[in-house]
């Protein structure tokens, strides 16, 4: 009977994660686990205290806001936060991982009740590296490579938000569709590495033209699009303007002779009609080939 109390104990000690018991008026009453500095900082300090006196404020209140939950649902609950050494007054000189630690917290409900109160059993898992991935994985599913700005994915999510937007709140949104002219020409005279590097320079030069509440985005080979919320038409045709004169002022040096280039530029709003997106891409793309149309190296709007 004794070895396996020791068993239990040494167990309980060895847990990978930190394991706490913490009552519904946020009193810490056991803390086990989560012993490995390069994971966690030793929390064993905090037994006897309460979430108040060790955490800031907005904090302490949460945690006792999904302890409460909790104990409401009687069922186990997941929660995400972050935490750092600086947060727990008490850690400080604990070794353990710089800056923000996010957590995954598991709470369950303690099935007795210890001096009268409700309690659970928060189990704390250190994501930090998920998260990063899961970041990493986000922003490469929204960012166009070669230039570096977002894609066509991140375009349709984004319209489709302020399209919502427009619709609820009736908040003018405009949209910039522009395409290069003769790009063909550009890869076919002085190669495809050229091509690119002007898709680049010309990505960087139109960006600092736009206000930052603006986006830009590459949503084809050659094309790209302007999202500009709050922004009627008109003025979105000023801003296009803008960005015709950019490319046209744009030069990229190669052997003989800089290369030189224009885009031609579609611009449009969403309208009470609009009955989706698809609606102001395809009113934004018919002044585009209009402008190709008509001569190229100039801005069709609304
Ligand atoms: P238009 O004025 O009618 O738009 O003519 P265009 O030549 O620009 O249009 P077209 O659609 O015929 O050709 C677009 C070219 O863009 C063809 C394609 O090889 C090139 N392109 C697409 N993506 C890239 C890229 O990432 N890098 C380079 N260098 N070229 C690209
Ligand atoms: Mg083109
Ligand atoms: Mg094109």
């Amino acid at each position: 009977m004794d070895s396996e109390i020791e068993l239990l104990r040494a167990m309980i000690k060895a847990l990978p994660d930190p394991v706490f018991v913490i009552t519904e008026t946020g009193h810490y009453l056991e803390i086990a686990g989560g012993k490995d500095p390069a994971y966690y900082h030793d929390g064993g300090d905090l037994k006897g205290l309460s979430l108040h006196d060790v955490l800031p404020e907005d904090k302490a209140d949460w945690f006792l806001e999904q302890i409460r939950e909790t104990l409401e649902q009687n069922r186990l609950q997941t929660v995400q936060y972050a935490l750092s050494q600086n947060d727990v007054k008490g850690l400080e000189q604990a070794p353990g991982p710089d800056g923000n630690i996010h957590f995954e917290g598991r709470l369950q409900p303690l099935p007795i009740t210890l001096r009268g109160e409700r309690a659970v059993v928060w189990a704390a898992r250190n994501i930090s590296s998920q998260r990063e991935l899961e970041m990493k994985l986000q922003q490469l599913s929204e960012t166009d490579p070669l230039t570096g700005i977002f894609n066509r994915r991140k375009f349709l999510e984004q319209l489709d938000r302020c399209f919502r937007k427009f619709k609820r709140y009736n908040r003018p949104t405009a949209l910039i569709i522009f395409d290069i002219d003769h790009f063909k020409r550009i890869n076919d005279s002085f190669g495809h590495s050229t091509g690119d590097k002007v898709l680049c320079r010309l990505t960087k030069d139109c960006a600092q033209q736009l206000r930052q509440v603006d986006s830009l985005y590459r949503i084809g080979g050659e094309e790209f699009a302007v999202l500009l919320p709050e922004t009627n038409a008109e003025n979105a045709c000023q801003q296009a303007e803008r960005l015709r004169q950019v490319s046209e002022q744009l030069r990229v040096e190669v052997r003989q002779s800089p290369v030189k280039i224009s885009i031609s530029v579609g611009v449009s709003e969403f309208t009470d009609a609009d009955t989706s997106i698809e609606d102001l891409m395809k009113r934004a793309d018919a002044r585009l080939y209009e402008a190709k149309g008509n001569g190229r190296n100039r801005v069709v709007g609304d």
